[in-house]
């Protein structure tokens, strides 16, 4: 793990380019001994990344402000993008989170019921210095999640330590599922990486906030509109977050449509995220038209000598003839594409993919978390064809 060999002369030298533990733990049977390591590092103020249902955590001490810069100097992450914090019991709720009034409460405690642990964040009044300042970013508000994933339960309960956790990624990458990810962003940044496998749902969290009778969607993730509206009797989306947001026909209307986008009630949504190193537009339209266009795209580009990439659904994946053509899940099951997503970003930036086209799928149950992802991933950047 992150070692790199260098040549001095004759002299071959070995940099040990990470001081980043690696513990590997049975997801369905997690040891005691590595876990117990790793919650001893974050008792003392380290950063270690975990899996979770959704994607890989970094986690620290969310009440300590010191181990919380950590997490922001590895990731490189804005410093008003506020953390949500991980918990394994709902009774260290209380000493987070002032309580909410009337109907709001009401609500959120029957969205923890049904969704905890789960995909789901939530975000409720702060108790004044119950966590860094740094996490809130000093908003009044604190985003609080019960992840479903047996490593990261048990790691936050040994811990001891409500865990604000952040995707494991440097920041603008698309989230690690695996924890090569991981590695191959943050080693020798942070102080260990628990591997349990593979994440489950491969895209982050959904953050909501509670308004008497209402549940406002500031992120669409894991948990989806549908399954809230089983439970709230109004579901809304913030503007970014509304289905079809940001889908602009070039990408110069796109760089200013991002610029308008100032004042998101979740600040995380302002920031470019999960992109690929290569230029990647979605291409929207019907199947034959896709394609073809696609095809066509390929072609010139090629001639250009540029090396191209097409992210397609496993259904449609023989249509195309690029460089690297990768089939992200099946269309008749976008959870496959869910999980698959963020792997399939990374493995065009390993591949040295220069140009990215993407087909785009319903946004429908988990298929709305998914296109927010890929248009956020492509500048939004959207062709209709
Ligand atoms: P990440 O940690 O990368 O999964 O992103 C967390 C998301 O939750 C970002 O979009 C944040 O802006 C959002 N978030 C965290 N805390 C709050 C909060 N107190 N109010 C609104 N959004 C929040
Ligand atoms: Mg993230």
């Amino acid at each position: 793990m992150g070692q790199n060999k260098a040549e001095a002369g004759d002299t071959i030298v070995t940099i040990h380019l990470s001081k980043t533990k690696l513990w590997e733990v049975d997801s369905e049977h997690p040891q005691e001994s590595g876990l117990f390591e790793a919650a001893a590092l974050l008792q003392a103020g380290g950063t270690v990344a975990f899996p979770t249902e959704t994607v890989y955590g970094l986690g620290a001490d969310a009440r300590r402000t010191e181990a919380v810069e950590r997490i922001f100097e590895a990731k490189g992450r804005p410093s008003d993008n506020p953390l949500i914090v991980h918990i394994s019991d709902r009774a260290q709720l209380a000493e987070l989170t002032a309580p909410l009034e009337g109907a709001s409460a009401a609500l959120a405690a029957q969205l923890m019921d049904r969704f905890w642990p789960g995909p789901l964040t939530i975000v409720l009044p702060v108790k004044p210095g119950a966590v860094s300042p740094r996490v809130t970013a000093g908003l009044a508000t604190v985003a609080v999640r019960m992840p479903a994933h047996p490593v990261a339960l048990r790691l936050i309960a040994a811990s001891g330590c409500p865990l604000a956790a952040p995707s494991a990624n440097r920041s603008g990458r698309p989230s690690p599922t695996l924890a090569s990810h991981v590695r191959d962003d943050l080693s020798g940044l942070i102080d260990g990486i628990v591997d349990g496998g593979a994440a489950g749902v491969g895209l982050e969290s959904t953050v909501v906030e509670v308004d008497g009778d209402t549940v406002r969607i500031l992120r669409p993730g894991g948990v989806t509109a549908e399954g809230l509206r089983e439970i709230a009797a109004r579901v809304e989306y913030d503007a970014v977050a509304a289905p079809g947001a940001g889908g602009t026909a070039t990408a110069a209307e796109a760089e200013s449509a991002a610029a308008e986008v100032q004042t998101p009630r979740s600040p995380g949504m302002k920031y470019a995220h999960y992109a690929p190193q290569g230029e990647m537009r979605l291409v929207k339209g019907e199947l034959g038209a896709v394609s073809a266009y696609i095809a066509a795209e390929v072609r010139a580009a090629q001639a250009r000598g540029e090396r191209t990439g097409v992210l397609a659904f496993a259904e449609h994946a023989a249509r195309y003839d690029a460089d690297c053509v990768l089939a992200v899940g099946s269309l008749a099951q976008l959870e496959s594409a869910a999980q698959g997503l963020y792997h399939a970003l990374r493995e065009f930036d390993r591949r040295g993919v220069q140009r990215i086209w993407a087909e785009t799928c319903p946004e429908e149950g988990i298929g709305h978390a998914l296109m927010n992802r890929l248009s956020k991933a492509a500048g939004h950047a959207v062709v209709y064809v």
